[in-house]
C-alpha cells in the first residue's frame, strides 16, 4: 500500500468551493487524500445573506463535508484547525499539535473580511462569512425590532431602527435589499407600539458608487431600485470613521444606530505567513501561473487565498474562479504523477457579476450582455439553485423562496444564543 501511495498523498486544506471542486476532479487519480477544514460543513456564502435576514435556515446553504465524501474511500476527513507548514519535512501543522505528511500541499483556505485596521470595530458591525455571522447578524436585527417595540425613549427607538451596512458590493446590496423587505413586508402586522416602515435602512459606500464591479448604468439602476421601492438611503463617497456601541461617524456627520454589519473589505487566510511566501496587500499569497507557490511546486494555493493575474487583470475573489482553481489544480496534478503533458497557465473565464436587490429585482452583467428587474432575479434564483448541493437543499431553497413570495413570511426568524451587552 506505502509503495502504491508514494508521492501521492496529497493534503487539501480548506473544503470551500476550491478544495472541493479539486477533490471532485482527482476522483479516481490514485491519490490519498487527507481534506483538513477547521469546520465540519461546507458552506455556499452566496445565499448566506440570505440566513442573515431569515429568509433561508442554516442547514439550507450548508453540508457536512465527511458526507459529501462518505463514497469517496481515497479521501480522508478531518476537523482540525491548521495553523502552520513546515515546509523542509513537508508537513501540515494541526492546532492540536498534530502533524499531517503531505507529498503534494493545496491550501484553500479563503478570506475573512478586515477592518482596515480598526479590529475594534468588529464587535459593534460584524460581517458575513460564517454561519455563526450569518446568525449574529439575524440576531442583532430582529433583536433590534423588538428593543424598539419596548423603548419609551424616540431617541432610542429611532436608534433601534437604524440600520446600516457598510460596503456595497453585492453582499451589501443584498443585505439591505432584504432588510428593507423585512421592514416593509414582513414585519409591520406584527408589532403594536412600532411602525416597522419607519425603520431607516442605510447603504454606505466609501467609493463613488455602489456595485462597483458593475457597469454605471446597472450600477444607477441598483441604487434608484433601492431608493425608489426599497426606502433605504444610499450614501457613496462616505468613508466610515468610527464605529461604536452607540452608532457611526462618517467624518462630520454622526448616526445613532445600534445595528451595523460590515460588507467591505477582504483579508486572505494567513497562508503566506504559513509559508513565509510574497503576499499582495490584503494577504493573499502571489502565485505562478501554475497556481504554485515560486520555488514551491509541490505546494498550490487557490481560490481566495491566492492571487492570480490572469492577462495583466487579478482573478476576482468569487466562487467561479476559486471552482475553475480547483479544476486546474487537479489537471496539473493529474499530469504530473501520470507523466503526461501539463496544461498550460491558468485561464480564468469569467461567468459575469450578478446580484438582486429585495425580491424581484437584481442586476447581471455577462460580457456584453445586461440584463435588470425580474427576468435577472429569475436568472439569478435559477443559477443559485442549480448550484447548490444536492436535491433536498434545492427543493428547501425554492420552497422557502416561493412561501416568501406567496405569503410575505420568511420561515427561519428566530433569535437564538444570547446577545452579549456591547460596551457603551
Ligand atoms: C457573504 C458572501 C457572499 C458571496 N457571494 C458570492 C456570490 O454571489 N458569487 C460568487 O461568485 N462569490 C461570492 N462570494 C465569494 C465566494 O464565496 C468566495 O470567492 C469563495 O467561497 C472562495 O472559495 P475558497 O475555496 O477560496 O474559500 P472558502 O469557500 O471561503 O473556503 C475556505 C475553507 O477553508 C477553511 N479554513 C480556513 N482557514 C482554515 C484553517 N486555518 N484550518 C482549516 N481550515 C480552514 C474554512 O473553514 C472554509 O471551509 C461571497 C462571499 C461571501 C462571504
Amino acid at each position: 500500500m506505502k509503495q502504491e501511495t508514494e508521492g501521492r498523498r496529497v493534503v487539501v486544506i480548506g473544503a470551500g468551493f476550491a478544495g472541493l471542486q479539486l477533490i471532485k476532479e482527482l476522483k479516481g487519480a490514485g491519490c490519498e487524500i487527507t481534506l483538513i477544514d477547521q469546520r465540519n460543513h461546507h458552506l455556499f456564502q452566496p445565499l448566506l445573506y440570505q440566513v442573515a435576514t431569515t429568509l433561508l435556515a442554516t442547514s439550507d446553504v450548508a453540508w457536512p463535508i465527511r458526507r459529501l465524501f462518505a463514497r469517496r474511500k481515497d479521501v480522508t476527513t478531518l476537523l482540525a484547525t491548521v495553523t502552520g507548514v513546515d515546509k523542509e519535512t513537508r508537513q501540515v501543522l494541526l492546532q492540536d499539535g498534530g502533524r499531517v505528511p503531505y507529498d503534494i500541499l493545496v491550501i484553500a483556505t479563503g478570506a475573512r473580511h478586515a477592518y482596515f485596521g480598526h479590529d475594534e470595530w468588529a464587535e459593534h458591525a460584524p460581517g458575513l462569512k460564517t454561519l455563526e455571522d450569518a446568525t449574529t447578524i439575524r440576531r442583532r436585527l430582529l433583536l433590534a425590532f423588538e428593543r424598539a417595540e419596548m423603548s419609551r425613549d424616540p431617541a432610542e427607538r429611532a436608534a433601534y431602527l437604524t440600520f446600516a451596512v457598510i460596503g456595497a458590493g453585492p453582499t451589501g446590496v443584498e443585505l439591505v435589499g432584504i432588510i428593507a423587505e423585512l421592514a416593509h413586508r414582513v414585519l409591520p402586522e406584527e408589532f403594536r407600539q412600532i411602525d416597522t416602515r419607519d425603520a431607516r435602512i442605510l447603504l454606505i459606500e466609501a467609493g463613488p458608487r455602489i456595485l462597483g464591479a458593475f457597469s454605471p448604468e446597472l450600477s444607477a439602476y441598483a441604487a434608484e431600485a433601492l431608493e425608489e421601492k426599497g426606502g433605504v438611503e444610499v450614501l457613496t463617497g462616505k468613508p466610515v470613521t468610527d464605529i461604536s456601541a452607540e452608532g457611526i461617524r462618517l467624518g462630520e456627520d454622526f448616526i445613532a444606530t445600534r445595528t451595523v454589519i460590515w460588507a467591505a473589505g477582504v483579508q486572505a487566510s494567513p497562508a503566506a505567513e504559513w509559508l513565509g511566501a510574497e503576499a499582495d496587500r490584503a494577504g493573499r499569497v502571489m502565485v505562478t501561473p501554475e497556481l504554485t507557490v515560486p520555488d514551491q511546486p509541490e505546494i498550490f494555493v487557490l481560490g481566495d487565498t491566492a492571487h492570480v493575474e490572469c492577462e495583466g487583470q487579478m482573478v476576482p475573489g468569487v466562487a467561479p474562479a476559486a471552482k475553475q482553481q480547483g479544476n486546474y489544480a487537479a489537471r496539473v496534478i493529474r499530469a504530473r504523477l501520470t507523466g503526461r503533458k501539463l496544461p498550460g497557465p491558468f485561464r480564468f473565464r469569467s461567468m459575469g457579476n450578478l446580484a438582486t436587490i429585495g425580491r424581484n429585482a437584481a442586476v447581471i452583467e455577462y460580457g456584453k450582455l445586461r440584463m435588470r428587474g425580474w427576468p435577472a432575479w429569475w436568472a439569478w434564483g435559477i443559477a443559485h439553485i442549480y448550484f447548490l448541493i444536492g436535491t433536498r437543499s434545492r427543493l428547501a431553497v425554492a420552497l422557502s423562496w416561493v412561501w416568501s413570495f406567496m405569503t410575505g413570511q420568511n420561515s427561519a426568524r428566530l433569535i437564538t444564543q444570547g446577545e452579549k451587552p456591547r460596551v457603551r
